[in-house]
């Protein structure tokens, strides 16, 4: 039997005889042939609409309107329908590639999307380069709440974008800072691979100023049976012991040293087992990864802490791929480096160190987006052992575009974004200044984009995305969201080739 799509010649000529059939622009490279079926992703005035070809039978489980239909000569099916939940859970398993995998211990990049429309963008940088394999779908359960959006929309949105863009080289889920046993079983619900667990409410960061009086007592008080071990056993383990651990790293202990690491995160450590048992039964068996991040705290994590950390988890029983420790200097959103390179590249080269004798995993880069400065340390340094996140990042070069294509929708946006912006700081690590972003009506239109470069303008915006998208005028309908889509779908390849300049210039240090 000849096979459907050798008889539409080229994709360009099949995306041309398609739209001729479906009535639908035709996404060229989500045409995929499989098992006597041609799939394909399609737009028009509702939106994008999935679209099948079968020869003789409809493809089954699909919500899909089917007529006859004549290409080339053949008769076949041609089943419609819209690219919603229903028709994406079925395509995760009726084309595999667009169903999240398992990243595992080798180098990978994470592309949080907070609109929902970035993969196609986030796929296109990863076309420039090597050996980085992607995080696509990533956001952390506030942000989900910012964006109104729930855990299965969030991996939808990547299933049809990486169908759209004809990606197969495999992908990720990352339920990203998950607090609570509720939040790990609405992500494994939904069916995501990676799961950044996330102790920091149960990290004192006080221990570190404590006199060693008040450690112990602290240290006394710690959740013992729930860590599994007495006070006196963990003291055998770690006091007046070192570890050499290569590339002149050695990690020592005393008791002050031990009783500041333990009452920092001993209370985070049995709050993790205990994740990481809740995530284990909530996934029944099905293939998952964790990642463990500690690094929303106000106070660096030493590598002896790290290694404690590490030591600890392992006796718990817990598994992880990669672990974000809290890095000294300043991550701020969506802006460089703040801090001395130096002291981070030295601080780093511990931090591998750690993780290669207690792994290897990965070490991860939260806040990980517009570093530019670190890259190139951390990717000879950590090799393949490095997991960068990049999130916000995404929804500024959204703004970029839109500042381009529909000037007066971002000056409305970044008005309402400086109104907004000393309420919405406040669970972010940010230092912009209101003085020195310029008012919107004083810069010409075609200055408008270069504003993204502005670190004051970047984070006014960053923080303030959640208030952007959900705002509702006087009437009770969206201020901004309604409008901010229908313009980036409108202006859909200017939008992908904004992310892809921005992200793969994230990603070049990192290319094998
Ligand atoms: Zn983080």
């Amino acid at each position: 039997m000849v096979e459907l799509g050798s008889l539409l010649g080229t994709a360009g000529q099949a995306a041309e005889v398609l739209s001729q059939a479906t009535g639908l622009a035709i996404y060229a490279r989500s045409i995929a042939s499989d098992r006597g079926s041609l799939f394909f992703l399609g737009k028009g005035p509702d939106g994008r609409q999935l679209s099948v070809l079968a020869r003789a039978q409809p493809e089954p489980g699909f919500t899909l309107t089917w007529r006859a239909v004549t290409l080339g000569g053949e008769r076949a099916l041609l089943g419609v329908g819209r690219a919603d939940h229903a028709n994406a859970v079925v395509l995760r398993e009726r084309l595999p590639f667009t169903a999240p995998v398992v990243v595992g211990v080798r180098r990978s990049a994470g592309f949080g999307d907070r609109l929902g429309l970035a993969t196609p963008g986030h796929i296109r940088a990863l076309r420039t380069v090597r050996g980085v394999f992607p995080v696509l779908a990533q956001q952390s359960m506030r942000e989900m709440e910012r964006t109104r959006r729930t855990p299965a929309e969030v991996l939808d949105a990547v299933t049809w974008g990486a169908f759209q863009e004809g990606w197969r080289g495999g992908y990720g889920a990352d339920a990203d800072h998950l607090k609570a046993e509720a939040d790990i079983d609405a992500c494994a619900a939904a069916g995501y691979t990676m799961y950044t667990l996330d102790p920091r409410e149960h990290v004192d960061a006080l221990a570190e100023g404590d006199a060693f009086g008040t450690l112990l007592r602290k240290y006394e008080a710690l959740p013992w049976e729930r860590l599994a071990t007495t006070p006196e056993a963990m003291r055998a383990v770690y006091v007046g012991r070192s570890w050499s651990l290569g590339e002149g790293c050695c990690i020592t202990f005393d008791e002050g040293r031990l009783l500041g690491a333990a009452c920092k995160y001993g209370r985070a450590l049995a709050h993790l087992a205990a994740l990481a048992r809740r995530l284990q039964w909530a996934m029944a068996g099905r293939p998952y990864e964790v990642e463990i991040s500690v690094d929303e705290t106000d106070a660096p994590t030493t590598p002896e802490e790290h290694f404690f950390i590490a030591a600890e988890l392992k006796r718990l029983g817990v598994a992880w791929v990669s672990l974000a420790p809290r890095y000294g200097g300043r991550f701020e959103k969506g802006v460089d480096y703040i801090g001395d390179l130096a002291r981070f590249e030295a601080d780093f080269r511990a931090h591998v160190a750690v993780a290669r004798a207690m792994g290897p995993y990965k070490l991860s880069l939260h806040s990980g987006s517009d570093k530019f400065s670190i890259y190139p340390i951390v990717a000879r340094l950590a090799g393949d052992l490095v997991h960068l996140k990049t999130a916000g990042t995404s929804y500024l070069e959204a703004l970029r575009a839109v500042a381009s294509f529909a000037p007066a929708l971002f000056r409305a946006i970044l008005r309402f974004a400086l109104a907004h912006y000393e309420q919405d700081r406040a669970s972010y690590y940010v230092s912009a200044e209101l003085a020195r972003v310029p008012e919107a009506g004083s810069v010409p239109d075609g200055a408008l984009d270069a504003l993204m470069d502005s670190p004051d303008v970047r984070q006014v915006l960053h923080v303030t995305f959640g208030s952007v998208l959900t705002a509702d005028d006087a009437q009770g309908a969206p201020l901004f969201r309604g409008r901010l889509f229908a313009a980036l779908e409108a202006g859909e390849e200017a939008h992908y080739a904004a992310l892809e300049a921005h992200l793969a210039r994230h990603l070049a240090p990192f290319s094998h």
